[in-house]
């Protein structure tokens, strides 16, 4: 509403000294003072804290405006988040703009703690925050059920953590669902840097959070430019993919993806990354470009730590131009100035592919992301989505019976791609590269300048 909406810039710009909202804060601030539960997921550095920083100063406000309470039954804002570290320098920063907040950690002295609780008595503390673990003490739950005007919002920081789906999981955090009953929180806002549809689900049922309250920032990245590039050789046999699963050590003459692939690095300069499925490939990849005159090197979990990390800050100091990498690489790269991104093989799921592409380009220029697509990168997925390697002579049999599903013969019927299309079901026998595409398309809608060949496999 008009006011909230009012209420909530002039505290932006005069309490936090910011021009105006970034990104989807302003549609979950809103739905946070309209008394909703809401679920914020922005990349780290996004500005999720100011989702519930602003409601915490404004409810006074808004209880002044409406009449509601008075200012000593005012409530409290809860944040609980396991990053103890960064608890210290937000409310740091919240003190210096005058925001009357504090943490809770086992650093706390026995006097300071009594300051603490005697501010909550008073209703004078607008945001405290605390670690999970927190909410096991008795003492700690009874003292914030006894601020006077309750909870009036529960922030739950890394919220990814309570579903097992995430990378994360802390049964802690299933603690803090049941505890916003306990603790009567009015409202709660959740907050996380990812979260898979999956995840996100998880935590909308944990909290009870209602789908027209989820705010996510886009993933357009308007200064990447997306190409597909369907190539046709005859590699895509299943000789020659239980070939490549069994480390053959050569490369394969007839995979013109090469020709290609060199053509493109070399008409697109700049630090370049090649994502590519196997731990030898990544290896045959780096030799064979190697030999063509590029700076290249291998990267995967396979190599030896002191390799790795050699790898890793010759590539950032621009010393290697390109690393040929399986998923193992990229974790806590943060190298600006990447300019291509080349996947060989198909990611195993549309989030690891968009996550790969989006270290492209975070320095705001143009940079490339080029799919070389063949029949054998969709078949090697489909194999790993069926999970362990198989032994070589069921392989055999699987990899007939998905060739010819995906070249028209309906052998397996519908495939059910549950790795690229979260549980829903597609009908690939069209091409896989229509399934991919429109997977891509459906849940990020992300494409600038796509180029799809969609006929080749015809
Ligand atoms: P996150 O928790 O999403 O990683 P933070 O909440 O820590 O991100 O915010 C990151 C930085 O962005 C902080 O320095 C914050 O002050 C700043 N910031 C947040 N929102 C805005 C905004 N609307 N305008 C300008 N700066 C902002
Ligand atoms: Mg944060």
């Amino acid at each position: 509403d008009q006011f909230h909406l009012e209420l909530a810039e002039r505290l932006l710009k005069e309490k936090f000294g910011f021009k105006s909202f970034r990104h989807e804060q302003q549609g979950a601030i809103q739905k946070v003072l309209a008394g909703e539960n809401a679920l914020v997921v922005f990349p780290t550095g996004a500005g999720k804290s100011l989702c519930y920083q602003i409601p915490a100063i404004a409810f006074p406000e808004l209880d002044k405006a409406d009449g509601s309470r008075e200012p000593d039954n005012a409530g409290i804002t809860i944040v609980v988040s396991p990053l103890i570290a960064l608890m210290n320098d937000q409310v740091d920063a919240l003190k210096r703009r005058g925001i009357a907040a504090d943490n809770i950690d086992s650093s706390k002295t026995w006097e300071q703690l009594q300051i603490i609780h005697a501010s909550m008595r008073e209703s004078k503390l607008r945001i405290l925050y605390c670690a999970p673990e927190r909410l096991n003490n008795e003492g700690f739950v009874a003292s914030i059920k006894h601020v006077p005007g309750g909870i009036r919002l529960l922030a739950v920081d890394e919220a990814h953590c309570v579903s097992e789906w995430g990378h994360s999981f802390r049964p802690d955090y299933l603690k803090v669902a049941r505890f916003v009953e306990e603790i009567k929180a009015e409202r709660v806002i959740c907050l996380t840097a990812t979260a898979t549809p999956k995840v996100a689900e998880d935590i909308c049922k944990a909290f009870n959070i209602r789908e027209s309250c989820v705010f996510k920032t886009s993933p357009y990245r308007p200064n990447l430019v997306l190409h597909a590039k369907a190539i046709d050789y005859t590699g895509g046999t299943a000789e020659h993919l239980i070939g490549l699963l069994f480390g053959r050590r050569s490369l394969d003459e007839t995979d013109i993806r090469f020709e290609e692939l060199f053509r493109f690095l070399r008409t697109n300069p700049g630090p370049t990354l090649v994502y590519v499925a196997l731990q030898h490939q990544a290896e045959l990849h780096a030799e064979a470009l190697i030999s063509k005159g590029f700076s290249a090197a291998a990267f995967h979990a396979g190599l030896k730590h002191e390799v790795k990390k050699q790898v890793q800050e010759d590539f950032m100091a621009g010393k290697i131009r390109i690393v040929c990498a399986t998923i193992a690489f990229g974790m806590g790269i943060d190298k600006p100035d990447i300019r291509n991104i080349v996947h060989w093989d198909l990611s195993s799921t549309v989030e690891e592919y968009s996550q790969q592409i989006g270290r492209a380009g975070r320095d705001g220029r143009i940079s490339f992301c080029m799919f070389f697509l063949a029949p054998s990168a969709f078949y090697l997925r489909e194999v790993f989505a069926r999970g362990d390697l198989p032994s070589r002579q069921s392989l055999k049999g699987l990899l007939i019976d998905i060739i010819g599903a995906a070249r028209g013969v309906p052998v397996g019927g519908v495939f059910k791609l549950s790795q690229y299309g979260q549980g829903k079901e597609f009908d690939i026998r069209p091409s896989p590269l229509q399934v991919i595409y429109a997977t891509l398309e459906l849940h990020f809608g992300l494409f600038r300048a796509i180029t799809p060949e969609y006929s080749t496999y015809k």
